[in-house]
C-alpha cells in the first residue's frame, strides 16, 4: 500500500522534497504539496527588479507539482497533531497523512500547537529521506 506524504509548503524547498521522493520512493508515495499560493515564486531574479534588468518569474505550482509527480492542493496548513497524524488547514479542514514534510519558512505553522516543528527543534527523518535528509535544510519532515 502506498505511503501518503503530504508537503507543507510551495517554495523551493518543498519542489526539492517532492522531486526527491519522486527519486527515493517512486510509487510507493503518494506525495501532496499543499500551499495557499498557487505558484511558484523563483526569487533571485528578484534582485535585478529595482534597476530594471529582471522581473520575478512565478510558474503554476500544479504543473510543477505533477512533473515532480506529485498533487497540488491550495490551501493553507494552521496546525497539526503529530499522534492523529493530521495536518489542519487554516478553514479547519483536517487532511491525514502517514508522513509530513514541513517547508513553509520557520514560524508560518504553530509550532506550540504541533510539538517538534519550529526552527529550534533538530530535523527528525523519514525512512524515505534515508541520508539525503541533511542537505535539506529547509525541511522538517515527521
Ligand atoms: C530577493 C531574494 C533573492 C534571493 N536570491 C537567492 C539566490 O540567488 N540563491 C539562493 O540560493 N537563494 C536566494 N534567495 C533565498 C531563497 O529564495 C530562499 O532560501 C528560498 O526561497 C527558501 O525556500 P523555501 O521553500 O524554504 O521557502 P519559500 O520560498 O519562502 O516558500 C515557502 C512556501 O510555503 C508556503 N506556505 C507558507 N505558509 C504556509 C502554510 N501555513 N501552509 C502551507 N504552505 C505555506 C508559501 O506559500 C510558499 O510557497 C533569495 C531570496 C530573496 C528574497
Amino acid at each position: 500500500m502506498k505511503e501518503s506524504v503530504l508537503i507543507a509548503g510551495g517554495g523551493v524547498a518543498a519542489l526539492e522534497a517532492a522531486l526527491a521522493l519522486e527519486d527515493l520512493a517512486g510509487d510507493r508515495a503518494e506525495v501532496t504539496i499543499c500551499s495557499p499560493r498557487p505558484n511558484f515564486v523563483y526569487r533571485p531574479y528578484a534582485v535585478g527588479v529595482p534597476y530594471g534588468v529582471s522581473r520575478v518569474a512565478t510558474y503554476w505550482l500544479e504543473p510543477l507539482a505533477a512533473a515532480a509527480g506529485a498533487r497540488y492542493r491550495c490551501d493553507s496548513i494552521a496546525s497539526v497533531d503529530r499522534e492523529a497524524r493530521l495536518a489542519v488547514t487554516h478553514d479547519g479542514e483536517s487532511i491525514p497523512y502517514d508522513n509530513l514534510i514541513v517547508c513553509p519558512k520557520s514560524g508560518q505553522i504553530d509550532g506550540k500547537r504541533c510539538h517538534g516543528l519550529g526552527p529550534d527543534q533538530p530535523t527528525l527523518i523519514t525512512e524515505f529521506f534515508g541520508n539525503h535528509a541533511h542537505n535539506a535544510r529547509n525541511t522538517n519532515a515527521i
